[in-house]
């Protein structure tokens, strides 16, 4: 999916001061993006090296020591400028971010949810502490009246066209269920999809 199909949700001004996306603190993070067969081609085109992807039928990717700090990166990754070297043909993994597919706790339903280890996604800038579990707030927080409406856009694109058999081809890039990301709405047609796939 080529990249202008799904507009970027938070201001580039705000992920270049960010310190989540990219890295991972262990080297076997499951929050490790997921390249499609033609999205390891792409990375690989873009200068990514073909040893971070162990199938090239498709795999999250390698991360690789961080170099200016603790965890790891992603090898597309740049820690001086904080870029992504791939930024025009990363996977749609990253594109939707940070919206995030997973299943339900019962693993019956696709929802879309929002991660709430970004920090645009919370009220103030500054205020951020990371979550462990927000289904053990009082009140679920809530986003924008323009957040939510690009989580709908979003929605009736992974519910049309062509995506949910692309996904149900590469079924990984649904997480398990993630206590941290916040549901915002079931994807009936994906999870049809998905329904046969073990
Ligand atoms: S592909 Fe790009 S956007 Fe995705 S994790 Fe790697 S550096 Fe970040």
């Amino acid at each position: 999916m080529p990249t202008s199909a799904i507009p970027q949700i938070v201001p580039s001004r705000v992920c270049l001061s960010c310190e989540v996306c990219c890295r991972f603190p262990e080297r076997e993070s499951f929050l490790r993006p997921f390249f499609t067969k033609p999205e390891i081609g792409q990375a690989i085109t873009g200068g990514v090296d073909s040893k971070f992807f162990s199938n090239a039928e498709g795999c999250q990717v390698d991360v690789v020591p961080n170099p200016s700090g603790e965890g790891y990166v992603c090898p597309a990754f740049d820690a001086e400028t904080s870029h992504c070297r791939i930024y025009d043909v990363r996977p749609l993994d990253c594109q939707i971010y940070p919206f995030v597919l997973m299943w339900d706790q019962q693993h019956e339903s696709v929802l879309l949810g929002w991660d709430s280890k970004c920090p645009f996604l919370w009220p103030s800038e500054g205020e951020y502490e990371p979550l462990q579990d927000v289904s053990s707030l009082p009140v679920l927080p809530t986003l924008p009246s323009e957040m939510m409406n690009a989580a709908y856009q979003l929605c009736a694109q992974l519910e049309n066209g062509d995506l949910p058999l692309r996904i149900k081809a590469h079924p990984r890039l649904v997480t398990p269920f993630q206590p941290d990301v916040v549901v915002l709405q079931p994807l009936p047609q994906l999870t049809h999809a998905l329904s046969d796939v073990d």
